[in-house]
């Protein structure tokens, strides 16, 4: 059977992957994180001494790298050569490392063959911020998560603050603000949403009824191509 591919897209805050990963699991089909590609390529530059906003630095560090993917219990975990950096990947600065990396040109071409690989060889539901207008242009199913900018800063900060971290709500806010500028705006590859994608709002919703109203969206939809 040809694999199907969902496409899951939005800003960051929006639920994106744990809403993905929990579709993912009850369809059967495997989860693709593609941010957290991105983030290791953050980290990567972040380890090689790359200060932010030194893009012409980014480029002499690519061509020594390889990112892959590697599934251990139906979880996503992501190798930067051969180490396994799922849990270095998640703090504000690499947040921001992701987000300064993935505007680069290069950066975005290196990760295109290994996520269209996946989709190729997998059911996936591959979530990110190109995945419906770039990446899988012919996926089956293509939704755009989306919550107001305070509902996710929210989330964001709980997130946070339940590991940990030290951040106030404000900063997580004017972070998430200028993320979702600085990846709406960029030339390449920019946040939007897919011509034929499926709006979902989750401002209003819990977690359990946002998971609800994605596979609905998803069942519906491929119902419909049978
Ligand atoms: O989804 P997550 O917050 O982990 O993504 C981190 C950053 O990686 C995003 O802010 C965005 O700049 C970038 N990204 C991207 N394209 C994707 C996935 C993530 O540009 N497909």
């Amino acid at each position: 059977m040809k694999p199907i591919a969902v496409a899951i897209d939005g800003p960051s805050g929006a639920g994106k992957s744990t809403i993905a990963r929990a579709v993912a699991a009850r369809l059967g089909f495997v989860y693709v994180d593609t941010g957290a590609m991105y983030r290791t390529i953050g980290l990567a530059v972040c380890r090689a001494g790359v200060p932010l906003g030194d893009t012409a630095g980014i480029l002499p560090v690519l061509p020594g790298l390889s990112v892959s993917l590697r599934y251990q219990d139906g979880v996503q975990h992501v190798l930067l050569g051969g180490e396994d950096v799922s849990d270095y990947i998640r703090t504000p600065e690499m947040s921001k490392y992701a987000s300064f990396v993935s505007a680069v040109p290069e950066v975005r071409a290196f990760l295109l063959d290994t996520q269209r690989d996946m989709a190729r060889t997998h059911s996936v539901v591959m979530d990110g911020r190109d995945i419906g207008t770039v990446i899988l242009p012919d996926a089956a199913v293509k939704i755009f998560l989306t919550a107001s900018p305070e509902a996710r800063a929210q989330r964001r900060y709980l997130e946070l603050r339940q590991k940990g971290e030290t951040v106030t709500q404000d900063e997580v806010l004017a972070d998430m603000r200028q993320r979702d500028r600085d990846d709406s705006t960029r030339a390449q590859a920019p946040l939007r949403q897919a011509a034929d994608a499926v709006l979902v709002d989750t401002s209003e919703l819990t977690l359990e009824q946002s998971m609800d109203a994605v596979e609905a969206v998803i069942r519906r939809t491929l119902e419909g191509q049978r």
